[in-house]
């Protein structure tokens, strides 16, 4: 007979729910508090493994967990069978991501097994999910800790549960969400950094889990914000990306000040690091300040990363994008004449609930009209607890896999055609390291976030180079190191 373990002590348990409240009580800006002087040392002679899924923004909150760990003495391993903790920071938009996370779970069972005291944890947007962490709790009892993403600070406290208690620690806030500032970190590059400028998300599109596991939009202080960079720039990083889900809110929470986006951009600007990045957009907050500032350049760099979705008005209304194809288009007309050589790619979901045939030809002609360097396209994936999960739909799978082809040839011909036209051209590219398919090929990226190979010494890596484009492909440019400087494009 299965037996019920009381895990009240250590369980506070997600409610999607309650995660969709949005209250008026202000967000608090809280400081991580010191690792608890009995935990300092707890991971002397012992190492961790996080296995990260999902976008940037997980990838940034491991560099947090790993921050946190080192702290308490923990150094990192690459190999499961060495660790004494391994944490699966997890990701939810998609159920295929869902179930590696429960097949790597089903595999480190054995090692559970054999090595007993390793600490095994969830954390990240899966650990947010009621159904998923009910799923634990039954079928996978050997899991240690989970954790959600408002409880990342707690974590020396949860592992101190965890290692003292035996049972499963649960600890998944549903709430709306703080800022906690003053986190440790360890980043994984030394070159690039990521810096979080908001957190959650307020937009509710009908198809997205995002912000029932992440929490309303909350923007870091300003202050806050550009001391980091400075202090990345002291420290000889070449490049910084924003990051948010929704980076076009930023300061729509102030109550204070009215300090925006733009405004936020126009003093990073101003900070000697040589790249700036954000991601991601959404085009109903990219306001035209935001278009103005971009438009000085400097160290912003000519790439957007500008989410459409669907080319159709009524698709964009059933997502609940709150803008019209029109809307969008004349977003772009604003930003192109803005920016003349601006490179914008984009996201599109094929085969949402409903989506006809003209429907569809709306997304293509949409494609055809903006010309995106490039697109991630996905067919519609429906998400547990997610209005668009219960919408009817009719589209079959068969249709789904064939307009998906279809996207993609039109997104592969223009990628193709507009790599073209940088044949010759000399472009400017920060050499992040060799190739991953050829260690003599050093790789590297443009300002607008084209993939540069091309041969020439090791001592490059970390530097700002001129590459001629010599064989443009699809996806990738390959090109030859110039020596001698020379005038080049803006790309
Ligand atoms: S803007 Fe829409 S798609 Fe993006 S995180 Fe928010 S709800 Fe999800």
């Amino acid at each position: 007979m299965a037996t019920t373990k009381d895990y009240s002590q250590y369980f506070v348990a997600p409610d999607l729910k309650a995660a969709k409240k949005r209250g008026k009580e202000e967000v608090q800006v809280l400081q991580f508090e010191q690792i608890p002087e009995d935990m300092r040392h707890v991971g002397k002679n012992k190492r961790y493994l996080i296995q990260t899924y999902g976008c940037q923004m997980n990838v940034h909150d491991s560099e947090t967990i790993a921050g946190i760990l080192e702290q308490m003495g923990y150094t990192p391993t690459e190999h499961e069978y060495d660790a004494d903790i391994i944490l699966l920071n997890t990701c939810a938009i998609r159920e295929n991501a869902e179930d590696k996370v429960f097949g790597t779970l089903g595999r480190l069972k054995q090692l559970k097994l054999e090595k007993p005291d390793l600490i095994l944890g969830v954390c990240g947007c899966m650990s947010q999910e009621e159904s998923v962490v009910n799923r634990l709790l039954q079928s996978y009892q050997y899991v240690d800790l989970v954790f959600g993403t408002h409880n990342i600070h707690r974590l020396p406290y949860l592992l101190q549960n965890a290692l003292y208690s035996k049972e499963m620690v649960v600890e998944v806030w549903s709430k709306e969400g703080d800022v906690i500032e003053n986190m440790p970190k360890v980043r994984s590059d030394g070159l690039r950094a990521w810096v979080n400028i908001m957190y959650g998300c307020d937009k509710f599109c009908t198809y997205c889990i995002v912000p029932y596991t992440r929490g309303k939009e909350r923007s870091r202080r300003p202050e806050d914000v550009l001391n980091e960079i400075r202090e990345l720039a002291r420290k000889g990083y070449q490049e910084v990306t924003l990051l948010g889900q929704n980076v076009n809110a930023y300061g729509k929470d102030f109550k204070d000040i009215d300090y925006r986006f733009g405004d936020l951009m126009d003093d990073v600007r101003k900070i000697g690091i040589p790249r700036v990045r954000f991601t991601t957009s959404h085009p109903r907050d990219f306001d035209d300040h935001l278009i103005e500032v971009l438009a000085k350049r400097g160290n912003l760099v000519e790439h957007i990363h500008l989410p459409v979705q669907s080319g159709s008005t009524e698709v964009l209304k059933l997502m609940a994008r709150k803008y019209t194809r029109e809307q969008y288009l004349e977003l772009v007309r604003k930003i192109k004449q803005a920016i003349p050589d601006v490179v914008l790619t984009t996201d599109i979901i094929v085969g949402f609930p409903g989506e006809t045939e003209e429907q569809f030809e709306e997304t293509l002609s949409l494609v055809k009209e903006v010309e995106y360097d490039s697109a991630y396209t996905f067919i519609y994936s429906p998400r547990e607890g997610t209005p668009a999960a219960k919408m009817k739909d009719d589209v079959p799978m068969e249709v789904k896999k064939e307009r998906l082809q279809r996207l993609n040839e039109v997104v592969n011909e223009i990628a193709r055609r507009k790599n073209e036209a940088l044949r010759g051209q000399v472009v400017e590219v920060l050499v992040e390291g060799e190739s991953k398919k050829n260690p003599d090929v050093l790789s590297g990226r443009t300002r607008t976030n084209k993939l540069v190979n091309f041969r020439g010494p090791k001592h490059l890596i970390g530097r700002f180079v001129h590459v001629r484009i010599t064989e443009p492909q699809t996806w990738t440019l390959n090109g030859e190191w110039v020596e001698e400087p020379v005038a080049q494009v803006g790309v």
